[in-house]
């Protein structure tokens, strides 16, 4: 069996549900190691982090991933144990494979490959994180502090997550769209509903104000990204009873958004909107992450070749989908893309992925490690 397989299984065969990373990032470091990376573990909380480079000057290209994966969900809903790697008319299954221990295991494996063919050139660097699919409080974003307190920004960042639909590789992730959080909480007088003169209904005041918000044209949107929309997740008021006018009401609401806005303005335009009524209010924010574009350049340039090299075809370019860590690691300033297998039953019970593209992913990154640390340059 070929290498990028046998690496996955090993992963896959650690049971890591966040934050627990199981043993994987050992594996994974050892590998390393033995290919002349000096290793670094950075453990925040419960969370493991690896950071491993090899310096050789010139560019450097980080490849970032996640050993932690999702709960499966019921055992008896799989067709194979979710711990047990296994091969099934050329598809391997197990909770993982596709996001994202096969891209890690292809990471390693196209690494192996070039440091044997240039053992003195090209500095390559891997962040492995095992909190992405938790709180991503202790993972990621606490290594990119450290990264930036020594001044160690790479070029150009490659992430495994499984951005790809049909065939590897026929879709990238260029830039994510930000997310807001508000929590809006509306003060009234708790009353009966026979005397509403001495009660102050907090569910009326919020109907205006509500309405505003999700009535608003925020923007239009940019050539990369789609309009910024709002959406409203939950609304609590109420005691239960049918004669109580409620004296609070909570509701939380979520923005994603484009380059077009920053947080910070969207929550100066919310304001105005609220503001508008002489309602007692407040809002609690927490930004999940900022926008982000990888501009047109090098990297995406050798993406797109990469990919007609193995596959035949030129990737699409993408800015859908939920967060990642990218919003961490693009706040570096690197060049950054997202890049890995079919994404079609990530978190879902029989995760699987194509052995097949386990092997082109691996040449993918190959090419790219030899574009990228341009050896001419
Ligand atoms: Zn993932």
């Amino acid at each position: 069996m070929d290498e990028v397989t046998e690496l996955t299984k090993a992963l896959v065969a650690l049971p890591s549900v966040t934050p627990n990373d199981a043993g994987a990032q050992r594996v994974l470091g050892s590998r390393l190691e033995s290919a002349g990376f000096t290793l670094e573990s950075m453990r925040h909380g419960e969370v493991d982090n690896l950071w491993a480079i090899r310096d050789r000057g010139g560019p450097l290209l980080m490849f970032a991933g996640h050993t932690d994966v999702v709960p499966t969900g019921a055992p008896a809903d799989w067709k194979t144990d979710p711990f047990v790697p296994t091969i099934v008319d050329g598809f391997l299954y197990g909770r993982g494979c596709a996001d994202m221990k096969g891209s890690l295991a292809a990471m390693v494996t196209a690494t192996e490959t070039f440091v044997a063919e240039q053992p003195e050139r090209g500095s390559i660097a891997f962040l492995i994180t095992s909190d992405e699919e938790g709180p991503a409080l202790n993972g990621t974003v606490r290594v990119v502090e450290t990264l930036k307190q020594r001044e160690l920004i790479p070029e150009y960042c490659i992430i495994g997550e499984p951005s790809s639909e049909r065939q590897v590789g026929d879709l990238i992730r260029v830039g994510r769209r930000g997310s807001l959080n508000g929590r809006l909480k509306l003060r009234g007088i708790q009353g009966h509903v026979a005397y509403p003169d001495l009660a102050e209904n907090p569910i009326h005041a919020a109907l205006p104000m509500l309405t505003r918000l999700i009535s608003e044209r925020w923007d239009e949107g940019n050539h990369d990204f789609p309009p910024t929309s709002l959406q409203i997740s939950n609304i609590a008021a109420g005691t239960g009873a049918s004669n109580v006018i409620p004296g609070e009401l909570v509701v939380d609401f979520n923005l994603r958004f484009s380059t077009v806005q920053t947080s910070d303005g969207l929550k100066r335009q919310i304001h105005a909107l609220c503001d508008q009524d002489k309602v007692n209010y407040e809002i609690d924010w927490t930004v999940s992450g900022e926008p982000f574009l990888t501009p047109h350049g090098n990297l995406l340039e050798m993406v797109d070749r990469a990919v007609q090299a193995v596959q035949g075809f030129t990737p699409q370019h993408s800015t859908g989908g939920g967060t990642s860590d990218g919003r961490f690691i693009a706040a570096l300033g690197c060049q950054l893309v997202e890049l890995g297998p079919v994404n079609a039953t990530i978190h879902q019970v029989n995760e699987c992925v194509r052995i097949a593209d386990l092997g082109k992913l691996s040449e993918i990154y190959l090419h790219l490690l030899r574009s990228l640390l341009s050896l001419d340059a």
